[in-house]
């Protein structure tokens, strides 16, 4: 079988299905092709902050964003080893609330809305590679159906938008590795007050080798979505598995308390996170990643959903372009990664490089100091929250000289009692 179409999208999470929508909304004829059979699940922690609510909105979802057996939050609470940092979501252009919807609810509705708009989705296809012409240029993807034995299936377009997530479609020098890796679990009938704020604890058994955290998010239908997110060089420095660490997770105090009698509705799930931006190419000759397959996922807050729709749209707005011009050349489609390097690049990059400082001082607990001044200091704490939110960079803290001297004093004093003894008993 060979279908021709204006762009392939490869993928159908929500990277895939904002590009569909944004590119057929724009006239393409798009085919979206995904290995998997829609409506799927997707290990995540399905909260939408309030910039990925916006995303939605504007692919048209406001009404189904606003029924009442979603989950919402308007605020959070993060619970160091010895700090509390809690308050309101950061004020923003794009509001105070946001989401927890289960992802397959939320990937379905994207997709559906992307069909609207005129893209035609094959589910349970699964892309196999880049067709090429003769001189090399991107001419499609190859593919194969599940439950067909009867050969390729040939996807024939000038311009293909990987937005595969962690899959391994797109080698060819372009991805790059996953950095971090998570897992997650519903429970029915979560206790605990505060539902409207999304919980975040850094426990000393999560943070004792880097960085890593839990959290807990309230649905709207009473169950809550539980989980440990870690970075691999941390997971690989620890002596526990991702299992066990999870494990002791829910043994901890807030959050036994808040499953005293929750069943796990399911059984927990992993999958690997892409974070950060650094290292990936996201763009080459005929083709533009998206989402995760473009390292886009936060690394601080872990959160991709909102990146993942942005970026697509922006990819869709490039593939436009691309056809307006007939011109599928690495200068043009470099408009894509300039657009997401200025709205996103020094967010990520600077995030990731807060992260990497830390876990490669884990006993130093620069994040925990930082927590502890931020949690005295409300212009800090502001700032910090609209970090974590994507709403700011972390050289905003710069703002606040007195916060990170002070930070930077704790730093120091607890890497000397690490020091300290060592020598007196050398
Ligand atoms: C446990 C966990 C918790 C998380 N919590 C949050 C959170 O609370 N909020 C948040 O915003 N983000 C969270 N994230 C990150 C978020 O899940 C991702 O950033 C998001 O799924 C990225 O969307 P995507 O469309 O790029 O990729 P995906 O959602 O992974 O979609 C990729 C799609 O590509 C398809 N595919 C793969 N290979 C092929 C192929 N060869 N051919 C055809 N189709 C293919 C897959 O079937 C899949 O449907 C979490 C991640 C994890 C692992």
């Amino acid at each position: 079988m060979t279908e021709v179409a204006d762009l392939i999208v490869v993928g159908a999470g929500p990277a895939g299905s904002a590009t569909a929508y944004h590119a057929a909304k724009n006239g393409l004829d798009v085919a979206l092709l995904d290995r998997q059979h829609f409506p799927r699940d997707k290990p995540c922690g399905d909260g939408l902050l309030p910039h990925a609510q916006k995303e939605i909105r504007l692919m048209g979802l406001g009404d189904w964003l606003d029924d009442p057996r979603h989950g919402i939050f308007d605020g959070y609470s993060i619970y160091g080893r010895k700090a509390v940092l809690t308050g309101e979501s950061p004020p923003d252009v794009n509001g105070k609330r946001g989401y927890v919807i289960p992802r397959a609810e939320t990937d379905q509705a994207l997709l559906e809305r992307a069909r609207q708009k005129g893209a035609r989705f094959f589910g349970g296809v699964k892309a196999l590679g880049l067709l090429r012409t003769s001189s090399g240029r991107v001419a499609g993807v190859e593919a194969s159906a599940d439950g067909e034995s009867s050969g390729r299936l040939h996807f024939e377009a000038p311009l293909v938008v990987v937005a595969d997530g962690v899959g391994g479609f797109a080698r060819e020098g372009l991805k790059n590795e996953q950095n971090g890796v998570a897992i997650r679990q519903y429970f029915a009938a979560a206790k605990g007050s505060r539902r409207n704020h999304v919980h975040f604890w850094m426990t000393e058994d999560l943070t004792r080798w880097g960085a890593a955290y839990g959290w807990l998010f309230y649905l709207g239908d009473g169950r809550a979505n539980v989980g440990v997110a870690i970075y691999k060089d941390v997971l690989q420095r620890s002596p526990h598995t991702l299992k066990e660490m999870y494990e002791s997770f829910l043994r901890e105090e807030g959050v036994a308390e808040r499953l005293d009698g929750a069943e796990p509705d399911g059984p927990a799930k992993s999958w690997s996170l892409k974070t950060g931006m650094l290292g990936a190419k996201r763009y080459g000759q005929g083709v533009m990643l998206v989402g995760d397959a473009g390292s886009m996922i936060h690394p601080l807050s872990g959160e991709g959903v909102g990146y993942a729709i942005e970026s697509g749209r922006l990819a869709a707005h490039w593939a436009y372009e691309a056809h307006a011009r007939e011109d599928f050349s690495p200068s043009l489609l470099r408009g894509y990664e300039r657009q997401l390097q200025r709205l996103r690049g020094r967010q990520h990059e600077a995030g990731l490089r807060l992260v990497r400082l830390h876990n490669r001082f884990p006993g130093v607990d620069i994040l925990e100091h930082l927590f502890a001044v931020c949690e005295r200091d409300e212009d800090s704490l502001q700032t910090l929250a609209r970090i974590f939110y994507g709403e700011a960079s972390v050289y905003e803290l710069l703002n606040h000289p007195r916060t990170l001297s002070l930070a930077a004093a704790g730093a120091a004093s607890s890497a000397l009692r690490k020091v300290l003894p060592q020598k007196a008993s050398a």
